[in-house]
């Protein structure tokens, strides 16, 4: 069974375990390429120091995330470390449908569940380069209580055995050699036929290739 429907614009889907950098990267690539446009997920988490309903997250009540999971408005959705978060579908089908890229940071069961939903997204999967930098990473962000350190490096291992069913497979061992790969897999989409022959159709015509 196939309900996957084809847009111009790319979907590219990054997961990675907790601290790996996938927001840091996903961030860098947004500055870097306006072409590109963050998804922003709902989640019942409470909002870290710094972040912002509607910038980061919609925060959301257990209630009205449940009310949005009744009406459909989600194209996937996750309980991931004690919490849930989900895709709605207005964060991304007007955009790709518009021929814009869409990324979204999401945990593999969301990925999963999108590839399902669109056949062509690009899955991205970010490693971190050992256990003892995940570890210092966490610590270092300072965000999260130790318990919920301890969970989500708990989790990360289940996360990582997941990575062979993900299209693409980043190191972030040194942040700009990372962020250069991730430039290079969103360039790669934008050579694919499909996407040279929109956005450059003038040079087929001129070539007078059918
Ligand atoms: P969060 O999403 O609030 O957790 O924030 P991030 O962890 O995504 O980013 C924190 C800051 O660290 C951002 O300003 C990043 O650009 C920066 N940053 C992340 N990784 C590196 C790195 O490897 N080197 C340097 N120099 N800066 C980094
Ligand atoms: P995630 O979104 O995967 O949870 P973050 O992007 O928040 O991870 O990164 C976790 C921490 O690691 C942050 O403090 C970030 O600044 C740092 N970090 C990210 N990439 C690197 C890197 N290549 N080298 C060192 N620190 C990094
Ligand atoms: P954090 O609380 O650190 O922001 O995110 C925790 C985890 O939830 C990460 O693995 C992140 O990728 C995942 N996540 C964030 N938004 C979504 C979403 O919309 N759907 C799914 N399935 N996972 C998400």
């Amino acid at each position: 069974m196939s309900t996957s429907k084809e847009y111009p614009g790319n979907l590219f889907v990054v997961a990675a375990p907790s601290g790996a950098g996938k927001s840091s990267l996903v961030k860098a690539l947004l500055e870097l390429d306006s072409h590109v446009h963050p998804s922003i997920s709902h989640t019942t988490r409470a909002p870290r120091g710094q972040e912002k309903h509607g910038r980061e997250y919609f925060f959301a009540s257990e209630s009205e995330f449940d009310a949005m999971v009744a009406s459909d408005a989600f194209v996937e959705w996750a309980l991931v470390h004690g919490n849930r978060y989900g895709t709605s579908k207005k964060s991304i089908e007007e955009r790709i449908a518009q021929g814009n890229d869409v990324i979204l940071e999401i945990d593999f069961q969301g990925a999963l569940q999108i590839k399902a939903a669109f056949a062509n997204a690009v899955l991205v999967f970010v490693l971190p380069p050992s256990w003892d930098e995940l570890r210092s990473r966490l610590e270092r962000r300072g965000e999260d209580s130790s318990e919920v350190i301890q969970m989500r490096l708990r989790n990360a291992k289940a996360e990582m055995a997941q990575v062979h069913k993900f299209d693409f497979v980043i190191i972030n061992e040194l942040f700009e050699r990372a962020l250069f790969d991730l430039k290079a897999i969103a360039h790669a989409q934008r050579l694919k036929y499909a996407a040279q022959r929109r956005a450059r159709s003038e040079t087929f015509e001129l070539l007078n290739i059918p």
